[in-house]
Order: structure tokens, then sequence, then C-alpha cells
């Protein structure tokens, strides 16, 4: 693809995919009880398509490994990531089993993963657990980002105050190369995920999800009423990635939100992908 300006939905679920759930309509009702999601399940190439439409290059597929088992499974997502370019897989591990969370993070790196997600109070952690330092370690050798969920959270029995993005802040200080994603921008602790992404290196914000009226609305109202066009460009022009939130949020819509800020193109461009690029370390997109 020779387009200058790649763009990169860093943050899909691809939780009702059909390729993803194989066939398994126990999987399927476990991905509604869990994520509460209505969606019907459709072929990969459906979303493929809407991808497309949004102009969107490439995106970033999330697993999750949950109570009730990885949503998606890994296994099914490593097989998508390997016979579609256009997605990059980040895969669901809970850490908190020492040297087997550590193996299964090798061997998922191995098979083409290019990150890891991580949601702690569904999966029974808090980010700053010392018991966790060993997997952060290794990942942090790897050279893979950890996304994190910051921010609101819809999921039954997760505590909102568990998902304070400054909950990742002994992560950061205790590993400084880890590279380290914030989901939803830790809305509603904007001003906080912000700070942590100005003052650490190796800190990222993802712009995903809508808690508030429409994307233009809730994406407006980040950027140009909390933060200001401003702040964004001096301070974080070089630390947000465009994310969606699909299925809960289209990724045209997201597009169209992102577009309707007002800020440099340059700014714009690396929001929209030039920042991921660098942080996945992809080549020619
Ligand atoms: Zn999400």
């Amino acid at each position: 693809m020779s387009r200058l300006t790649p763009k990169i939905d860093f943050h899909v679920h691809p939780v009702i995919i059909e390729e993803a759930l194989s066939g398994d309509r126990r999987l399927e009702e476990t991905v509604r009880e869990v994520y509460h999601i209505g969606t019907a399940v459709q072929p990969l190439d459906a979303l493929a398509k809407m991808l497309r439409v949004a102009g969107i290059d490439k995106a970033v597929l999330l697993s999750i490994d949950t109570p009730r088992g990885c949503l998606p499974p890994n296994d099914s997502l490593a097989a998508i990531i390997r016979e579609n370019r256009m997605f990059i897989g980040f895969a669901g591990i809970n850490p908190t089993k020492g040297d087997e969370s550590i193996d299964e993070l090798e061997n998922l790196i191995s098979q083409g993963f290019r990150g890891v997600k991580l949601y702690p109070p569904l999966q029974g952690f808090r980010p700053g657990d010392k018991r966790l330092y060993g997997f952060y370690e290794r990942v942090q050798q790897l050279n893979v980002p950890i996304l994190f969920h910051t921010g609101v959270s819809w999921i039954k029995n997760v505590k909102l105050g568990e998902c304070h993005p400054l909950e990742v802040e002994k992560v950061v200080t205790s590993f400084p190369a880890l590279k380290v994603v914030l989901a939803h921008m830790g809305f509603p602790w904007v001003w906080e995920a912000a700070m942590m992404a100005v003052k650490y290196e190796n800190v990222y914000l993802d712009l995903s999800g809508v808690f508030m009226g429409t994307p233009k609305e809730h994406i407006s109202y980040v950027l140009t009423k909390l933060l200001t066009p401003g702040f964004v460009s001096r301070f974080l022009a070089d630390k947000i990635l465009f994310g969606s939130d699909w299925p809960r949020i289209e990724p045209f819509k997201m597009v169209e939100a992102v577009k309707s800020i007002p800020m440099e193109k340059h700014v714009f461009d690396k929001i929209m992908g030039l920042n991921a690029v660098k942080l996945l370390g992809l080549g020619e997109v």
C-alpha cells in the first residue's frame, strides 16, 4: 500500500466474528453475557469491509482472558492474523499465573501476536501487584506493548475505582522501557491519563470508546473541552492512538469524529496511524 498516511484502528474486539467463534454457540452466549453485546455475528470480511469504508488500513484485534475464558480464543485469533495482513493481534493472557503466564506469553508472541491486552479488575488483579513483575519484565524484554483497560467499564462486578489510569503508574515507574497503552484516554480521568502520557516516555493513550452522546460529541468533549487542541498538539501529538472499540462503536463514525476536531494535519496523521506504526514497529503499512 502506497498511501503516505496509514490509518490504524488500535482498539477492536473481534468477539462477534464468525471465524473467531468457530461456530461455537456457547462461546457466543458467553460473549453476549460478559460484554452485553447484541450485534449479530458476522464474517471477518464484513469487519474488513467496514474498516476499509472508514479508510482504515489495519486494525489491532484484542482478546481478553476473562474468568469465562479467552474472548475470543487466542487460537482462532492467531489464525486470523496469520491469514490476514490487515489485522494485528493482541493476546489475551491472565498474568497472575507466574511462569505459566510467561510461557503462554512467549508462545503467543512467537505465533505472531504483537502485544498483550490486560483488563485488571475483570481478571482479578491490580496492575501494580508485585506478583506480576516477572511477567512485565518478560513483556518489556520482548518489546511488545501492553494495552491496559482504563476508564469506565460496563462489565458487571468491575469496580470503576480499579480502572483508574493512575493504577498503572507503579508498573510504568518500575518498567520504564515497557510500552504501555491506556485505553479510552482513561475516561473520565482524562487528565490523569494524559499526564501519564506526558510524563512517561513509553505511555500512550487510545481514543476508543464513546461514553457520552455521539462519537462526535464525545471526541469533541475529550479533545477540545476537557483537553484543548493546543495541549493535544503540543504535548500529546506523539502519544494518542486512534481506536474505535468496535463492535460498540462503528469505526467510520469515530474517524468522522476525529476529522471534525480542529487540528494540524501532521497531528491528525500521527493520531490516525503514524504513532501506531512507530509503537508496533510496523514497516510498510
Ligand atoms: Zn474495548
